[in-house]
């Protein structure tokens, strides 16, 4: 019987990818399209895109394509709020300047981002959006919580929860 000498090998340590910081997040810039890693902690201090230097607001919120989705939503090391929209729905209008309270008074520890229905119908089929405008929290990639319509003291304390 043959000796079978086994070559060394190594396990690779598991990682997540490009995101060494625990509150990273990956954003594409509106201005130039590249994709920037951010640390959403020093979101208030205006974080410049690394290609044109632009900066990248995160106290309002960011509009997501669906390529976009997993990276930006999903693999996010922090808490995402993702309004789901559509330009032609009057409720959505009225849930707007809620979302944008919330980017303002969460800065630094949650991430809100806006999902146009229409221009990302995989996604919005993928978790079931049947009425817009629809508020889905995200955690590690999970949904947490979703509200239909204007509900804002209980998003807000969903939210707080998470936090706290
Ligand atoms: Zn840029």
């Amino acid at each position: 019987m043959r000796v079978r000498h086994l070559s060394p090998t190594c396990i690779r340590p598991r990682t997540t990818g490009t995101m060494p910081n625990s509150t990273t997040i990956s954003v594409r810039c509106p201005f130039c399209g590249t994709l920037n890693h951010i640390d959403i902690g020093r979101a208030a201090d205006r974080p410049q895109c690394g290609e044109c230097n632009k900066p990248v607001l995160l106290d309002r919120p960011l509009k997501v394509a669906q390529d976009d989705f997993d990276r930006t939503v999903l693999q996010a090391s922090a808490p995402v709020l993702v309004d789901f929209y559509a330009d032609w729905c009057a409720p959505c209008k009225m849930v707007a300047p809620f979302v944008d309270e919330l980017a303002n008074e969460f800065l630094g520890k949650l991430l809100v981002v806006k999902v146009d229905t229409d221009s990302a119908p995989d996604v919005a089929m993928k978790y079931e959006i049947r009425s817009i405008p629809t508020l889905i929290i995200f955690n590690e990639g999970a949904e947490v919580d979703r509200s239909l319509g204007l509900e804002p003291e209980r998003v807000r304390g969903l939210i707080q929860g998470l936090l706290a």
